[in-house]
């Protein structure tokens, strides 16, 4: 209940031009910008520096170009044309070819058939530099349409793609035995946005059970499924399930984001798990970072003094 009113009054916020610019101008200061805990940066080279030092500790990543909801087909292709020019920053930088991206960064709230394009020219580049792409989950409205897309791709023979299922869906639970049956690679979150209640689950205890009921079916019948989770009840029940079916730890995979215990992240590396960081980075980084104040606002606590050891 308390989270999904956090969750409601920072979507609220994020929608401010004032705190946008505000947040812009001491965010990503050089030293002791507060929204590099869960950025790396502007530029594609300290996202790349974060990258490394993360491969060095024995974790894979996933870059994300940060950027949704973009207002025009210009937009639309000038993010695509970055997206590409960012695989083959990565591939020069031979880090782990692995992205994230959001479909409504290509386009897909302006015309469909746009993002489409747009989207399988971003695959034709990854497939020619073997890359991983993993199409990140937006709110409700775009749920179907999100994985109709994947569907699409899938069809055409992409096989260089992945998908993401949110808990907090009721849906989800279909989608996962669909996502399955097509042998599709699924990210499993909990759920990061604001939704309604005939959405959405609103309870941590149902959200909780279904991750646990989609986990076990992806584990059980999906192809090599990423958990992304940093509630250490969710990754216990996980080994144990694993553990349990004599699942492999190379069959499946953890995911975190950047900044969110790293603590844990290392604890499983050094029990022999795989676990992969997800490393946002760009200058559209204010719905994203809004979205992890929002899933704890104890966080804003280093945002007050971030800004108050700048003044
Ligand atoms: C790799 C990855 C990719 C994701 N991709 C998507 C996506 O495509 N679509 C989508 O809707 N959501 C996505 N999410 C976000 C996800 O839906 C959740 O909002 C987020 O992971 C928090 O949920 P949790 O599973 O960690 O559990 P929670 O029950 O929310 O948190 C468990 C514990 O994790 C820690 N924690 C969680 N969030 C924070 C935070 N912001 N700051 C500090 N500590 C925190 C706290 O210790 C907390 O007690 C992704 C998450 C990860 C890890």
């Amino acid at each position: 209940m308390l989270q999904t009113v956090s969750r409601a009054f920072f979507q609220v916020l994020a929608g401010s031009r004032m705190l946008k610019t505000l947040a812009s101008r001491y965010g990503m200061r050089a030293r002791g910008g507060f929204a590099r805990r869960f950025i790396a940066g502007e530029r594609i080279e300290e996202a790349i520096e974060t990258a490394r030092e993360i491969e060095r500790n024995g974790l894979l990543v996933t870059l994300d170009y940060l950027g949704e909801s973009v207002a025009s087909i210009a937009a639309a292709d000038a993010a695509t044309r970055a997206y590409i020019g960012v695989l083959e920053r990565i591939a020069d930088a031979a880090i782990e070819r692995n992205i994230s991206l959001k479909l409504t960064q290509l386009g897909l709230t302006i015309d469909r058939a746009t993002c489409v394009d747009n989207l399988r020219r971003i695959l034709d580049a990854a497939t020619a530099k073997e890359f991983f792409v993993r199409i990140d989950m937006e709110d409700s409205p775009f749920t179907a349409v999100t994985l109709e897309v994947f569907e699409t791709m899938w069809q055409q023979g992409y096989r260089n793609v992945g998908v993401v299922l949110q808990s907090y869906l009721p849906r989800s639970e279909a989608d996962a035995a669909r996502m399955n049956a097509l042998g599709a690679r699924v990210r499993l979150v909990k759920g990061a946005y604001n939704e309604p209640k005939d959405a959405a689950y609103q309870s941590k205890a149902d959200v909780d059970a279904a991750f646990v009921r989609i986990m076990q079916l992806l584990l059980a019948n999906g192809t090599y499924p990423a958990i992304a989770t940093h509630d250490p009840a969710m990754i216990d029940r996980t080994r144990e399930f694993a553990e349990a079916r004599g699942i492999d730890a190379s069959k499946y995979e953890f995911q975190m984001l950047f900044g969110i215990r790293r603590d844990l992240q290392n604890s499983l590396i050094r029990e022999g798990l795989r676990v992969r960081v997800y490393v946002p980075f760009g200058r559209e980084w204010f719905p994203y970072f809004m979205r992890r104040l929002g899933e704890r606002p104890a966080n804003i606590g280093f945002v007050v003094r971030g800004v108050l050891s700048e003044r």
